[in-house]
């Protein structure tokens, strides 16, 4: 049942719903903008929206903070993909309209583990009516791809960049993710093409 997710020489990204409130109207819009960031950068790859929301288990909800513990979402994300053996295949990126947050820190926007190919990002704070501001589509799918990307970018091996417009910036605030671009500087976009494409299948391509 799998198998058809398979292409092979592309990079294989997954995008899991975590709710269906405020994601899955912008899932399938947003698996073709990933797409089209990576591609911009020089990496081809196959975006799949997963078809079911695997909601975060309560275990990870913190009742005091009212906030989704990160890196628990992203131990019960690979807990469910172990199960079907897509771990470790397949770059997981889970996005929920909830709220996360890290130890030592306030909140997260999202969260990666390079390691095991999957991150988490959380759009509650995405959103302008968060912050008391009028909603606006536009805006929250923009910040909502921003972030995608982001952890993406992270669990291909880039770290935080310093380029202003670069989206591997890091953004401690809503300002901070309005501020840069969904796409990678030409920096971060070189470092993803010597990570992610084998040396014998770089060439003269680049003219
Ligand atoms: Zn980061
Ligand atoms: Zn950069």
């Amino acid at each position: 049942m799998y198998g058809c997710l398979s292409v092979s020489g592309a990079l294989r990204v997954i995008l899991v719903p975590l709710t269906s409130h405020n994601v899955l109207d912008f899932i399938d819009n947003l698996s073709i903008r990933v797409k089209e960031v990576l591609s911009s950068a020089g990496v081809d790859a196959e975006v799949i929206t997963w078809p079911d929301v695997i909601k975060p288990t309560m275990r990870c909800f913190n009742w005091e903070r009212v906030q989704y513990h990160a890196a628990c979402v992203i131990e019960n994300i690979r807990s469910v993909f172990q199960v079907i053996g897509l771990v470790g295949k397949y770059y997981i990126v889970g996005v929920g309209y909830l709220d996360g947050f890290e130890h030592g820190l306030n909140f997260v926007f999202g969260e990666a583990d390079p390691k095991d190919m999957i991150a988490v990002v959380f759009t509650k704070r995405l959103k302008p009516e968060f912050y008391g501001e009028r909603a606006d589509y536009n805006l929250y799918f923009e910040r909502l791809l921003k972030e995608v990307v982001h952890e993406l970018g992270h669990l291909l091996g880039l770290e935080h960049c310093v380029s202003e417009k670069c989206v591997m910036r890091f953004s401690n605030s809503i300002i901070e993710v309005d501020e840069k671009d969904p796409l990678f500087c030409n920096q971060c976009k070189s470092t993803l093409r010597d990570k992610v494409t084998p040396a014998r299948s770089r060439g003269s391509s680049s003219l």
